[in-house]
């Protein structure tokens, strides 16, 4: 064997082995070689070649006839024209075609030559790449595209849009081809524009794989659409970013439900005005946005005046509609820029942004005007008041809560100082709050801990000084402070509701004590407005009588006018039930309201007890004309009438003529322990038995009492 031999074996096998791998890439990529020798009209084609246009490889290459040339008819001419026109200009070409092959199937081709001058110029040179399948999953892909109801937009990485699918008309009402073309983005709503821009330039840099948004599109008829729109790059072989689709979605739907979800979770259903939370992020947005320029805002908050009164005589239906209307007028009243909250039940709020003091006390005597108008419902007419509390800034800390607990300060003085009026917060208020709050904890404990206790004060017959009655005086026990008097604890415990509490107490206390009274005297006890629950103080009162056994007609049930304005229609109700059960009914303190005349026209009262403030001013005419008519016309009437705060002898002398019929002061005795009033009670009772008294002054146990008190 020669070397020679050896090498050329070698290269053979060498080219054999490259035929082979050739074929087999070929095989792969579906793309086979031609060669076309024009002058001659030769062709030879690699097996793929032969395999795409289904011939057998081992045949030579077949030639064109009428029948077939291997392409649709339609495109033959085409790639004939390309081919001659390569030849002419001795240029390269590509061109898209359809084979057909003999058994009919039809296959997507791309054929591409080159005029190849190394032969001489005597041929042309190409591949011919069979794209069918991926031409098939590009229809696929656009029959997807096409009749998916969200818009999809093929942008190049220019973000010009190269496919638009015919989703376009049903979303924005453009045909595809007004927007193919165009740069993205152009018909976005101006708010939402800055977002979009910063999506489709990260896309475009290849700094973003994918993105998702809420955005308004401009509809061709100019109104806007809520879409969501989800962004993915493409990329080329290379990886470099090569455009991006877009696929968007009509959400208008789901964004007016989230929209409405999201009213409800901040704003109150009833009144249509914000909520707890709502407000409390609007305070927190004005405080952190408080600059150095002088602005500054204001908290009105208001609480409707004897509001519960009209929820319990109308029902909860018009109580809410007389809600609805009072926030609607409170609104009225309210700059737009201000925020207008119900904090629940009848407590509203206003944040009132840069305010002033004069302008935070316009508005809140607007308030005022427009909330206690007369309101009508369903031919019932009903008057509400409001009180306000009014906090600003600049307090030492800005901070929401500080702001709040201020403004629920001067709240509650405003609502102390006789409701239907506003308070600025003051520092000293802080303190004021603070104890309050101390005291109604400790009021609790004493509550349920027994720190209470009753005195009593006697009530004398005017025309016999014989003792009536006792009133039932509660006093606390305080551990540190001594004895506190009801004046300084009554109005907190009816404010916290302990009221309620304290007041069974008593009840259950003084009926407890005076059914142990030798001689049956009667028992006055004193009821608040807040006793007159829902649940009614009639059952409370039967527990207390049950409990101790004492005749319903010993009790003596004593109440104010206030009692009565706060809530008139169920208190009457309840007190005509009170009075069916044999219990007696005072009007306490008559004549320091403004309507105890016509009270006494509306229930049958058993007693009215002149106020001591008359007593004391009796030397002047007026109220000694006063005294004379009150007794006068409970006489005429059937009721009996107690002066209140006798001190001297003269006023007794004074009350008895003018026509009182019972008599209770200081004169005769302060209020004192349950046992003092037992043993003067005795003393009378063992009296009684011996010889019947005529009284022509003070008792002779007034002395004893006066020093005991
Ligand atoms: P009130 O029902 O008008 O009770 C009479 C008040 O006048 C008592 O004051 C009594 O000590 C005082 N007083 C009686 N005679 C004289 C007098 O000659 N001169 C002077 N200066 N005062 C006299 P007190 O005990 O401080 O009670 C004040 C108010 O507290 C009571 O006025 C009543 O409205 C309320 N109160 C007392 N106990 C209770 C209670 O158990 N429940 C409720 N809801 N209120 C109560
Ligand atoms: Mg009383
Ligand atoms: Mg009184």
């Amino acid at each position: 064997m020669f070397p020679q031999d050896d090498d050329r074996r070698g290269l053979l096998a060498d080219l054999a082995e490259t035929n082979r791998l050739l074929k087999l890439a070929e095989q792969i990529a579906h793309v086979g070689h031609w060669r076309l020798y024009f002058a001659t009209g030769e062709r030879q084609w690699s097996d793929e070649t032969y395999r795409i246009f289904g011939q057998d490889p081992t045949m030579p290459v077949p030639a064109v006839t009428a029948n077939w040339n291997g392409y649709l008819e339609s495109d033959w001419a085409l790639v004939r024209s390309t081919l001659r026109s390569a030849i002419d200009n001795q240029q390269d070409f590509t061109v898209e075609a359809r084979v057909i092959r003999p058994n009919g199937e039809i296959r997507n081709v791309e054929i591409r030559g080159i005029y190849d001058l190394a032969n001489g110029g005597k041929s042309l040179f190409g591949v011919i790449i069979d794209l069918t399948d991926q031409k098939q999953a590009e229809a696929r892909y656009r029959l997807l595209a096409d009749h998916t109801t969200d818009m999809i937009v093929h942008a190049d990485r220019h973000s010009k849009r190269l496919y638009v699918s015919p989703s376009s008309r049903d979303l924005l009402g453009f045909e595809p081809d007004d927007l193919v073309g165009r740069q993205v983005g152009g018909l976005l709503h101006p708010a939402d524009e800055q977002a979009h821009r910063d999506i489709t330039q990260g896309l475009e840099r290849g700094e973003i794989e994918h993105a998702a948004n809420r955005q308004r599109f401009t509809r061709k008829d100019g109104t806007h659409v809520w879409t969501e729109s989800r962004f993915r790059i493409l990329r080329d072989e290379l990886g470099a970013p090569n455009g991006y689709i877009v696929s968007i979605r009509d959400c208008s739907l789901s964004k007016a439900a989230e929209d409405d979800a999201e009213r409800m979770a901040r704003h109150d259903p009833l009144t249509g005005l914000g909520n707890r939370t709502l407000f409390r992020e609007r305070l927190d947005q004005a405080i952190a946005s408080l600059g150095d320029d002088g602005t500054t805002f204001a908290l009105l908050w208001m609480d409707l005046d004897r509001f519960k009164a009209i929820n319990d005589s109308f029902g909860h239906l018009l109580g809410d509609r007389a809600l609805s209307i009072i926030a609607d007028r409170i609104t009225s009243v309210v700059d737009p820029a201000d925020t207008v909250a119900r904090l629940g039940g009848d407590e509203f709020i206003i944040l009132m942004n840069k305010s002033i003091p004069a302008r935070a006390e316009a508005l809140a005597q607007q308030v005022m005007v427009a909330v206690s108008r007369p309101i009508d419902l369903d031919g019932q007419r009903l008057c509400v008041g409001v009180s306000i509390g009014i906090a600003s800034l600049p307090v030492e800390s800005c901070q929401a809560d500080v702001l709040l607990k201020n403004a629920d300060l001067a709240l509650y003085r405003a609502k102390r100082s006789g409701r239907n009026t506003f308070c600025w917060f003051e520092s000293a208020m802080e303190a004021t709050g603070q104890a309050r709050l101390r005291m109604e904890i400790e009021m609790q404990a004493a509550i349920r801990n027994g720190g209470f206790v009753l005195h009593y004060q006697p009530i004398l017959d005017i025309n016999d000084g014989e003792i009536h009655g006792s009133e039932a005086l509660v006093r606390w026990r305080h551990p540190e402070r001594g004895m506190i008097p009801p004046s300084d604890f009554i109005p907190l415990a009816e404010e916290t509701g302990l009221i309620v509490p304290l007041g069974d107490w008593v009840l259950h206390e003084a009926c407890r004590e005076a059914a142990q009274w030798p001689g049956s005297p009667q028992i006055a006890v004193n009821v608040s407005g807040c006793q007159f629950t829902p649940q009614g103080l009639e059952a409370r009162v039967i527990a207390a009588l049950n409990a101790s056994g004492l005749d319903p007609a010993r009790l003596e049930l004593e109440i104010t006018e206030s009692v009565l304005i706060d809530d008139e229609d169920t208190v009457l109700k309840s007190l005509v039930r009170l009075r069916s059960l044999g219990v007696k009914i005072a009007l306490d303190d008559f004549g320091t309201g403004y309507s105890s005349l016509s009270y006494l026209r509306r229930f049958q009262f058993d007693r009215i007890k002149i106020d001591r403030s008359f007593v004391n001013e009796i030397a002047s005419p007026s109220a000694a004309a006063i005294i004379r008519a009150v007794a006068g016309l409970a006489s005429e009437m059937g009721i009996k009438v107690t002066a209140e705060g006798i001190e001297t002898p003269e006023q007794l002398r004074l009350v008895r003529e003018y026509g009182c019929t019972h008599a209770q002061g200081f004169l005769f005795s302060r209020p004192t322990e349950s046992h003092h009033v037992r043993a003067l009670l005795a003393r009378q009772q063992s009296r009684r038995q011996t010889s019947a008294p005529t009284w022509t002054g003070p008792l002779p146990d007034a002395a004893v009492l006066r020093e005991t008190g």
